[in-house]
């Protein structure tokens, strides 16, 4: 499963969780709060306390707002990983804003990637997964983006578009990290470890070439 800013998540099955509905609900927040605080700071005392209240409320509101979609979110995820009899495998979430942050240009966009709670998504996957006897694991992200899942190379990647240069892979970058995710999080729960996920070179017939991790998950 991939956390991203476009989406907010995104599966290995493909599943997912737009983020641009939410963009829009979060926008709307963030246009009411930055009028309110104009106000706050400029007009009489008692309408200043009347602004900070309502300020008080709205944060509130978006704070449940956030709690119930990640609900949602997890609620599915489990749901479907149990039916099918799968682990999630997740990104350590330590550092996603400075990736997130890396490709920002304005303050809106810097804003956006910054105010979701992934921290607290994860954590309801954690819980609900115990409950529902589902497996949460948390792997490095490191390279995750880059890597083609298909031979593990580090490939080309584009703003949404990933390109493998070995194995002519491409398509959908956040569903290739997934695909990653999934594969790193398969590794670790494998008797043997992550040691075999690694991309020594062979080379198959057609003179492709190949790595381990191709012949043993299919
Ligand atoms: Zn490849």
């Amino acid at each position: 499963m991939d956390f991203g800013r476009r989406d907010i998540a995104l599966t290995s099955n493909g599943d997912k969780w737009d983020g641009k509905k939410l963009t829009e609900t979060r926008d709307k927040y963030s246009r009411t709060r930055a009028s309110l605080q104009r106000k706050a700071s400029t007009r009489t005392r008692s309408s200043r306390r009347r602004c900070r209240r309502i300020l008080v409320r709205l944060s509130g509101r978006e704070r449940r707002f956030q709690q119930w979609m990640n609900h949602n979110i997890s609620k599915a995820i489990i749901e479907q990983a149990k039916q099918q009899n799968a682990l999630i495998a997740i990104e350590d979430l330590t550092g996603i804003r400075e990736r997130t942050n890396k490709k920002t240009r304005n303050q809106t966009e810097r804003r956006r990637s910054n105010s979701w709670s992934f921290f607290q998504l994860r954590t309801f996957l954690e819980y609900k997964g115990l409950r529902e006897g589902v497996e949460v694991i948390a792997v490095s992200p490191a390279y995750t983006s880059q890597t083609c899942h298909c031979c593990l190379h580090i490939g080309l990647r584009s703003d949404k578009k990933f390109k493998c240069g070995n194995c002519n892979w491409s398509g959908d970058a956040d569903l290739n990290g997934a695909k990653m995710i999934s594969l790193l999080g398969q590794s670790v729960n494998l008797p043997r470890g992550s040691s075999y996920l690694c991309c020594s070179l062979s080379t198959d017939s057609s003179g492709l070439l190949k790595s381990p991790a191709m012949e043993s998950l299919g």
